[in-house]
């Protein structure tokens, strides 16, 4: 099960969105020096359809996009929930940041706008870094376009 710890309104996280990201928690990955070590405990609230609904009842309007942050141990639950975003909220753009290398398969992409892939690297640095392991990924039509770029450029 998916749960979240807290939210934000974030603005660099994807080029020219106002998102709300919501951090999730029970990380399964072992990044050395992670930035975040409380979210791999099985911490915060259950991220059902309708707490995910009514956290999205206070900020339509006011976002283009909505992202889950982690949740690698339940990736096909992070699909059922932004398929469920597409659903009801067509007009906003929908995002994920996983610690993973691994895309997610062409049916699963459909859900997604954006897809963040890679593990925390300290030395190597955030996407904004030219650095960077990390890449950001657009998804148009079922198809992944590295714009990983972008976010150096800022
Ligand atoms: S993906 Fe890596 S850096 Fe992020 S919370 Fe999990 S272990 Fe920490």
């Amino acid at each position: 099960m998916l749960k979240y710890v807290n939210h934000d309104i974030v603005f660099q996280e994807f080029p020219d969105e106002v998102t709300l990201a919501i951090n999730l928690s029970g990380c399964p990955n072992r990044c050395p020096g992670c930035h975040s070590p409380k979210l791999r405990n099985d911490i915060g609230e259950a991220l059902t359809e309708e707490r995910l609904n009514s956290l999205l009842e206070a900020y339509v309007g006011s976002i283009t996009c909505v992202a889950l942050m982690g949740g690698d141990g339940d990736p096909e639950g992070i699909v059922r929930l932004l398929r469920t975003v597409r659903k009801i909220y067509p007009e906003l753009r929908t995002g994920w940041y996983s610690g993973r290398e691994r895309m997610p398969s062409e049916e699963e992409l459909s859900a997604f706008d954006y897809v963040k892939l890679g593990a925390w690297v300290e030395a190597l640095g955030p996407l904004s870094s030219p650095t960077t392991n990390q890449r950001l990924y657009r998804i148009d039509n079922g198809q992944a376009c590295d714009i990983t770029p972008q976010m150096q450029r800022r």
